[in-house]
């Protein structure tokens, strides 16, 4: 070993002598070899060290010393470093070094007094409170992991060394109780006296964690504040998403790795399209949609997949938000994969191998491994016992609310039996991508509105329509809950064909030219006409541009037409006999004067449609803070805003200056490897820069309205380490995708504790 990790001399060199050794004296294990043949082969070894122009340093001090600096250097080994950048350990210097005697398990080899092993006081896969782990008769530590002989179960050991068992059983329950958490722990047996080498609290899965940590609960170890500290957010997400049988089994299948965007495991055929994904889970097949990246035109495609793959886009691309809000799996960001639509292939830069349409992959949306084949998967455990009476728990210690980001009655479902308590964003665009019909009448509303035309109104009434019989069923479902929607926030151009499919004319087919052939009669307006309106539409830098409110402000029409569908929903639904709590969100907004114009706006249509139907409806407006200046007027705009949301993921884009959809690939990824950042501020708010634009809206905003009610809604309100910030900043609200409410809901009340 001194050989080895001190002086990086191959291990093989070593083995290979001991096995010809063994070869030679006719036995099979280590132990078999008697003090001649141990002289032997200490000869054989020096050959191995002077071979590499080595010694082994004599004076004990001096190798006591190379140890030291080994441990110290080992920091820095790939296999370390990986270790840490999965685990997301950040921000330390180095290791510290331990220096104890040591004891021999294999002291006095062949008289059934020396051993080791490793052990675990509870089962780490399933919980039961059982002591799990293997030994090893007349071996070293390293030998039991080595494979070289087989282990044998500890409870073997009862029959063994009854005594020394029983004192291992006590001690290693006695360290349970004191350090209140499932040990592993490591030890020796030497001459038949027990020593514990090391203890530390056991990695476990999700399953584990919550029997664990009620079971202890019920065993008086550890109180119910304890158990909700016990168990980690990401172990409900296991819990609560379908997981890879075996992670480990398929490491040599994996073929490219990609952000884990969207957690859980998926495994289907290779389409390209959204299209040939419909089709495909029509026929019934399974199937993973790869993309470059996707748009809200896939969303049908995305809907039919199994999991999606994209080789572009951040934590907070269309791919990722819109996965995690149906809790699909999903991996993007995947630059080390060429995925050409066109030619229906799938290219690994790195290694060249190649995968076509129709091929099995699974990939993994914890990890974010993409894997060759179908790899087999293990169902999400259902609601048991245990996690509803752990959930209780959590609830009672939280004073953060969860709400959830949804946009559809069938998202509210999921969303309140994950223990949602409102919506905290409705982003409405994504209702008018829900089907071709829609995002046909979004088409010629913006074409009209544009030419000015007289059909506009007819447009904006269709949409209405279908607005509203949205806006009611999120009403029904979310029955006196707050219901959060957000006005108009993308650029109109997103709704209009692909960018590649622009410079066509109409004859020349493409597809925003056929678009305009097809409005321009209903128009009265030649196809150029209409043609030219709409390219205009296209801006350098749409996140930068004419979004959001700012759509509200110049298209007056769009808002209006918006208050009218949530009025007339909140009306109908309340005349049910629901109760309705309509919050009307104006998004983007970076001026006081964009804001009042827009409440104004708001309330004048409301007051129209309440007189109109002659029913009160009760209503709050309020503004996203998602724009460094939003943030810092945050007092003059709590003047009209009866609550602020913060739009976390395009304040970071804006106050970073880093693009949300594409940065990752380009050099985000780079950062967060090299230690420039320590994660991705698209899934972890960076708290002192980000962060401190929330605290001083937050200060500005309860100045001026003291009882102004404060949320998040960007993608961080679903991740625990940001969960906490909120929670000592001293909002009321996270809102998150509906299958991470469980995840909020244990952040918030571990960030209480
Ligand atoms: C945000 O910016 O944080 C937000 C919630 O809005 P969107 O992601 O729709 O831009
Ligand atoms: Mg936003």
């Amino acid at each position: 070993m001194f050989g080895d990790v001190v002086l990086g001399i191959d291990h093989d060199a070593f083995e290979h002598e001991i096995v010809q050794l063994k070869q030679r004296a006719g036995v099979k294990f280590d132990c078999e070899l008697d003090a001649s043949h141990l002289r032997e082969l200490v000869a054989a070894y020096k050959g191995v060290y002077r071979r590499h122009n080595l010694a082994l340093p004599q004076d004990p001090w001096e190798q006591l010393r190379m140890g030291i600096d080994a441990v110290f250097r080992s920091w820095n080994i790939p296999r370390a470093v990986k270790y840490r950048e999965i685990n997301k350990i950040t921000g330390l210097k180095g290791t510290a070094v331990n220096v104890q005697a040591m004891v021999y398990g294999n002291y006095n080899s062949g008289n059934g007094a020396s051993g080791t092993g490793v052990l675990f006081t509870r089962n780490p896969a399933t919980g039961e409170n059982k002591l799990y782990g293997e030994f090893l008769m007349d071996a070293q530590g390293e030998d039991v992991v080595a494979g070289i002989r087989t282990p044998l179960p500890i409870a073997d050991m009862s029959a063994i060394m009854p005594e020394i068992y029983k004192e291992l059983h006590d001690t290693v329950k006695g360290l349970e109780t004191h350090m209140k958490d499932m040990q592993d722990t490591e030890f020796t047996v030497q001459d038949g006296r027990l020593f514990m080498l090391q203890t530390r609290n056991g990695k476990r899965t999700g399953v584990a964690a919550l029997r664990v940590a009620t079971e202890m609960e019920r065993e008086g170890l550890v109180t119910a504040d304890e158990a909700v500290l016990m168990v980690e957010p990401r172990h409900l997400d296991q819990l609560l998403h379908p997981m890879f049988v075996n992670e480990k089994a398929y490491a040599k299948d994996v073929f490219a790795k990609g952000l884990a965007a969207s957690p859980g495991a998926a495994v289907g055929k290779i389409v390209f399209t959204a299209e040939a994904a419909e089709a495909a889970a029509k026929a019934g097949e399974h199937v993973i949609l790869c993309r470059t990246e996707t748009s809200p035109e896939d969303v049908g495609g995305m809907h039919a997949a199994e999991g999606i793959l994209t080789s572009r886009g951040g934590m907070t691309s269309h791919a990722a938000v819109v996965a995690r809000g149906w809790g699909k799996p999903c991996v993007c960001g995947c630059e080390d994969l060429a995925i050409d639509e066109k030619r229906q292939i799938i290219t690994v830069s790195s290694t060249g191998k190649e995968f076509k349409a129709g091929a099995y992959i699974s990939i993994n949306g914890t990890t974010g491994e993409v894997v060759k084949g179908a790899q087999p998967v293990a169902k999400p455990s259902s609601e048991s016992g245990d996690l509803s009476k752990f959930m209780k728990w959590v609830d009672a210690r939280r004073r953060l609310k969860v709400l959830t980001n949804a946009d559809t009655p069938e998202d509210a479902r999921v969303a309140l039996s994950n223990g949602a308590q409102g919506i905290g964003l409705c982003r409405t665009e994504h209702m008018f991508f829900a089907t071709a019909q829609r995002i046909a009448a979004v088409r010629r509303m913006i074409a009209a509105v544009e030419l000015h035309s007289p059909a506009a109104d007819e447009a904006l009434a269709e949409l209405q329509k279908y607005q509203q019989t949205d806006f009611e069923g999120l009403f029904r479902a979310m029955d006196g809950k707050p219901v959060t929607i957000r006005l108009l926030d993308p650029p109109l151009h997103e709704f209009l064909p692909q960018a590649d499919d622009v410079t066509a004319c109409g004859a020349c087919g493409s597809a925003l030219g056929r678009l305009c052939d097809q409005l321009a009669p209903e128009l009265g307006v030649e196809p150029g006409v209409v043609q030219s309106k709409l390219e205009a539409l296209r801006e350098t830098n749409p996140m930068l541009g004419l979004r959001g409110c700012r759509l509200g402000v110049l298209y007056p029409e769009i808002t209006r037409m918006q208050v009218r569908a949530i009025i007339e929903a909140a009306a109908n639904v309340t005349r049910e006999g629901c109760r309705v709590h309509p919050h009307i969100m104006v998004p983007l907004v970076a001026l006081e004067d964009e804001l009042t114009h827009q409440a104004k706006l708001i309330r004048e249509t409301a007051a129209e449609v309440v007189e109109s139907l002659g029913a009160p409806v009760e209503f709050k407006v309020g503004t996203m803070i998602e724009i460094p200046r939003g943030a810092l007027r945050a007092g003059d705009l709590a003047k009209t805003a009866e609550f602020f949301s913060f739009g976390t993921n395009d304040l970071t884009q804006t106050t970073m200056g880093i693009s949300r959809d594409d940065a990752q690939a380009k050099f985000l990824g780079y950062y967060i490897k090299h230690g420039i950042l320590a994660s991705d501020p698209f899934e972890t708010l960076d708290t002192v820069g980000v962060g401190e634009l929330v605290r001083i809206a937050v200060e500005r905003g309860r100045a001026t309205r003291p009882g102004i009610e404060l949320g998040i809604c960007g993608e961080h309100g679903g991740d625990p380490a940001s969960v906490a910030f909120f929670n000592d900043v001293g909002l009321d609200y996270v809102s998150c995708s509906p299958l991470r409410v469980p995840i909020a809901r244990l952040a918030a009340a571990q960030a209480a504790l």
